[in-house]
């Protein structure tokens, strides 16, 4: 049944509302796609839906294609087998936890290895079962720290994640190729511009992983890409190539320096240029110093552990970075307090002497894989006003082990052929994760193998952002007066408007309608009577049905008008061979 303007469940907004960030967020609100509930939680309305669905489609279509089965688990879960992988606490604030009558607890699924895992153990026990791959397309729940950007961060979203089951390596290796390859279809077809990186396994606890980012400029992910050899990586999985150590002998003795008013790295530099010159007569940069940065972690099950971070003078401790490697702990920057508790930190001025967990604070000392042995660097002495030089890595300090927290730059050395790296941004739309057998393990999923003897399974875990896809196809396709959706993912396949008072215009318009959806055409069919036709223009612009047909004034000398919505080009064809032109032009 075409979707009627004058009945249609739909009000199209002149305004932009006021908490919206990013264009498809004020585009699907104004076209009246989707409407918010609480923050990060939205309705969809009947436009909205049908895209969903229709994304929904090309995803179940190429799931299906590559021999996955779909099936549908709830999203009311019960704790205990959260509980037996630790994700119960490791999940910490992030998900919504609930009690029944009886004070058992639940969960909102944020992701469901372990339902999956658990459901493979109940049905089957034979290598012979296997290889398996079982996917849902299902609403998720996650309690974001800051839902945003409308679908594209929300703590009610759909996911179609999949699992894939298999008694050896070599057989996720298999199912990994399969699902990358599917995933490359699916988002051919939802039209996307995308770059496939190598990814942090994360939360997941697993070692072969890569995302599928769409490419956008306002993106919350950053990825690198070397344009000599191809590598591309999330920032957060790059690993800073270490240069080789080198030998300690030789090199001038630590000596301790006063350097006063010196708190941060750019007046160290200047003070050490101008009152400690070098002997080569190289100027001194922030490469030359060493930075020790504090944070304070706090682990899923509330303790909190200070963290000291040291990286060379001229880089930053990268949040996301960060973040990743110390997940599932959290962390914030130190604070007052923080350094009151810990008065072997003279603020300004921390150095190596005191960190690490066999020293003066205890505090645990990561190092950037920069600081090789026999690297000689200017740091904090411990003192106010005072840094020390010549300290040698190895020599005269070790961290307790290196981070890969630094920021990580254009121009970088590309970590797989040294090659100058780029950076942009993108959107997660999709990830792919080889598991290997923590969840197996956990959850004791053993099949018996080719000898009889129990196995324990291997299993890879795949997603990709539903909701968030309808949100990044609209990123991507409008212009400035509303949306364009790609033929695959419209709403309809044509927006018929009628304009003007006379009858004849819309009983045409109403003939044209039926004998499209004769032909199978979704038809939008702006029939309301009362709506000037800039009105009607404007909604039509808005609401981004890639073909516009015109029924109007022209239909007195046998014409309509056909308007593609994305190049603004406009037609006159005849009555008689309407049927035929929008058929062609929608490519039906
Ligand atoms: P992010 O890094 O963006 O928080 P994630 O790595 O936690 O995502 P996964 O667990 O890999 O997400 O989930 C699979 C897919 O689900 C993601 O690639 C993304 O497309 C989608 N997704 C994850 N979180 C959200 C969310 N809050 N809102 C909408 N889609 C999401
Ligand atoms: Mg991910």
């Amino acid at each position: 049944m075409a979707m009627r303007m004058s009945s249609l469940f739909l009000r199209t907004l002149r305004e932009d509302p006021a908490d919206a960030e990013v264009p498809s967020h004020r585009l699907l609100v104004r076209a009246g796609y989707i409407r918010r509930v609480s923050p990060g939680i939205y309705t969809w309305l009947p436009l909205g839906l049908k895209v969903l669905r229709r994304v929904e489609t090309i995803v179940r279509e190429e799931m299906d294609a590559m021999g996955a089965q779909e099936l549908l688990f709830p999203a009311l879960l019960p704790k205990e087998p959260y509980e037996a992988t630790g994700r119960w606490t490791e999940y910490g604030d992030n998900i919504f936890r609930l009690q029944d009558r009886k004070k058992n607890d639940y969960l909102l699924g944020p992701t469901h290895e372990e339902l999956f895992t658990l459901a493979v153990k109940d049905l089957f026990s034979s290598y012979k079962d296997l290889p398996l791959s079982i996917y849902q397309i299902q609403t998720k729940y996650r309690d974001e720290a800051r839902p945003r950007a409308g679908l594209l961060r929300g703590r009610e979203f759909v996911m179609k994640d999949s699992y894939s089951f298999d008694i050896d390596d070599e057989g996720l290796e298999k199912a990994y190729q399969q699902h990358r390859d599917a995933y490359i279809k699916i988002f051919d077809r939802l039209g996307f511009h995308y770059v496939i990186v190598e990814a942090m396994a994360g939360a997941m606890g697993g070692s072969k992983s890569e995302e599928f980012l769409a490419t956008a400029e306002n993106g919350e992910d950053t990825y690198v890409r070397c344009d000599a050899c191809g590598f591309a990586a999330n920032v957060e999985a790059v690993r800073v190539p270490a240069p080789e150590a080198v030998t300690v002998d030789g090199l001038p003795a630590a000596h301790v320096e006063d350097t006063p008013d010196t708190p941060t790295i750019e007046t160290l530099v200047a003070a050490a240029n101008s009152n400690h010159p070098r002997a080569d007569g190289r100027a001194w940069t922030a490469a030359d110093t060493l930075k020790n940065v504090l944070v304070m972690l706090t682990h899923p099950d509330g303790t909190r552990e200070p963290l000291a971070i040291g990286v060379p003078g001229d880089r930053e401790v990268d949040e996301k970075r960060l973040t990743a490697q110390i997940e599932p702990a959290t962390f914030t920057p130190f604070e007052e307090k923080d350094f009151a508790q810990h008065p072997t930190l003279a603020k300004g001025y921390i150095g190596p002497g005191v960190l690490g967990a066999d020293n003066a604070s205890g505090i645990r000392y990561l190092l950037d894989p920069r600081i090789v042995a026999g690297t000689s660097w200017i740091t904090g002495a411990d003192e106010p006003g005072k840094h020390v030089f010549d300290l040698v890595a190895g020599r005269d300090f070790t961290g307790d082990g290196t981070i890969e927290a630094a920021d990580v730059r254009a121009g970088d050395a590309c970590p797989s052929c040294e090659g100058p790296l780029q950076t942009a941004r993108g959107i997660e739309m999709g990830h792919i994760f080889q598991l290997g057998r923590k969840y197996a393990e956990a959850l004791d999923l053993q099949v018996l193998d080719q000898n009889g003897k129990l196995r324990t399974v291997t299993m890879g875990s795949y997603g990709v952002g539903v909701s968030r896809a309808v949100a990044c196809i609209a990123e991507g396709n409008h212009d400035e007066f509303g949306l364009v959706w790609p033929r695959g993912i419209t709403p309809a396949d044509v927006h018929i408007v009628a304009t003007g008072k006379d009858d004849d215009v819309f009983t045409y318009a109403e003939e044209l309608t039926r004998e499209l959806e004769a032909n199978g055409v979704e038809v939008l069919f702006d029939d309301r009577k009362s709506v000037s036709p800039g009105v009607k223009f404007k909604d039509a612009e808005l609401i981004g049905v890639p073909t516009i047909v015109v029924v109007g004034r022209g239909l007195a000398d046998g014409e309509i008008e056909i308007k593609d919505r994305r190049s603004g080009e406009r037609r006159n064809v005849p009555t008689g061979s309407a049927v035929a032109e929008v058929l062609a032009e929608i490519g039906g």
